[in-house]
C-alpha cells in the first residue's frame, strides 16, 4: 500500500511543480514583452515628427508673409510719399504694389491651410501621447500582477521541493527509477489514481483481481491500458 502511496504522493507532487515552472515561464515572457508600449512609443514618436515638420511648414509661411507685407507697405510708403512724380514711376509702383497684395493673398490662404494642418498634427500628437500613457500604465498593472503571481507560485515551489524532498526519502531506489522512466515516457504522469473502478488517466475500466490487486498492494500494479502504475487510494 504504502508503495504505490508514496508514489502517488511524488506524482502529485511532481505534477504541480511542471505546472508551476510553466507558468513561471510564461510568466518570464510576459514580464519581457512590452510589444504594446513599443508600439505606441513609435505612434508617439511619428506623431511627433509630423507635428514638427508641419509647424516649421507654418512657420516659414508667417515669415514670408511678414517680409511681403513690410515690402508693400515700402512700396507704398514710397508710393504715397509724394516724392515721386513721374506718371510711369507712379504706374509701375501701383503695379507691384497690387501685385504684391495678391501675391499676400496667395500666401494667406497657404498660411490658413497650414494653420488648419498644424491643428490637426498637435491633436494627433496629444491623442499619441495620451495612447503611450496608457499603455505604460496598463503593462505596469499588469506587471504588478505577474510580479505577485510569480512571487506566490516561487513560494510555493521552495515548499513543494522540500515536501518532495521527504517523499523521495522514502521510496525505494528501484520504484524511484522505474517511476522516473515512466514519467519521461507518460507526458509526466508516472502514476493514475483509481476512481470508478478504473484508471483515472486513461478511463481504462479495471478487472474486479485487478481492482483487487491495487488495494492489496503487495506489489505496484500498472494499468492494463496506459501502463501506469495504480494507486488505490
Ligand atoms: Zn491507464
Amino acid at each position: 500500500m504504502s508503495e504505490s502511496l508514496d508514489l502517488f504522493r511524488l506524482q502529485k507532487l511532481d505534477t504541480r511543480i511542471d505546472e508551476i515552472d510553466r507558468r513561471l515561464k510564461e510568466i518570464d515572457l510576459a514580464l519581457n514583452d512590452n510589444q504594446r508600449v513599443k508600439r505606441a512609443q513609435k505612434k508617439y514618436k511619428s506623431a511627433q515628427n509630423k507635428a514638427k515638420e508641419i509647424r516649421i511648414k507654418l512657420h516659414l509661411i508667417e515669415d514670408k508673409v511678414e517680409a511681403q507685407k513690410l515690402k508693400r507697405k515700402t512700396t507704398q510708403n514710397v508710393l504715397f510719399s509724394g516724392k515721386v512724380k513721374n506718371p510711369k514711376e507712379l504706374e509701375d509702383l501701383q503695379m507691384e504694389s497690387d501685385a504684391l497684395k495678391r501675391y499676400i493673398a496667395r500666401l494667406e490662404d497657404e498660411q490658413l491651410e497650414a494653420m488648419i494642418e498644424n491643428e490637426a498634427a498637435e491633436e494627433a500628437e496629444n491623442e499619441a501621447r495620451k495612447n503611450l500613457e496608457q499603455a505604460k500604465g496598463t503593462t505596469a498593472e499588469e506587471n504588478a500582477e505577474l510580479l505577485g503571481e510569480q512571487d506566490k507560485l516561487e513560494k510555493d515551489l521552495d515548499r513543494l521541493i522540500l515536501e518532495k524532498k521527504a517523499v523521495l526519502g522514502s521510496i525505494p531506489p528501484g520504484n524511484l527509477s522505474l517511476y522516473k522512466k515512466l514519467r519521461k515516457a507518460k507526458h509526466g504522469t508516472a502514476v493514475a489514481a483509481v476512481s470508478d473502478g478504473g484508471c483515472s488517466v486513461c478511463g481504462q475500466a479495471l478487472t474486479p483481481a485487478d481492482l483487487q490487486a491495487v488495494r492489496a498492494s503487495n506489489a505496484l500494479v500498472y494499468c492494463p491500458s496506459c501502463g501506469r502504475i495504480l494507486y488505490g487510494g
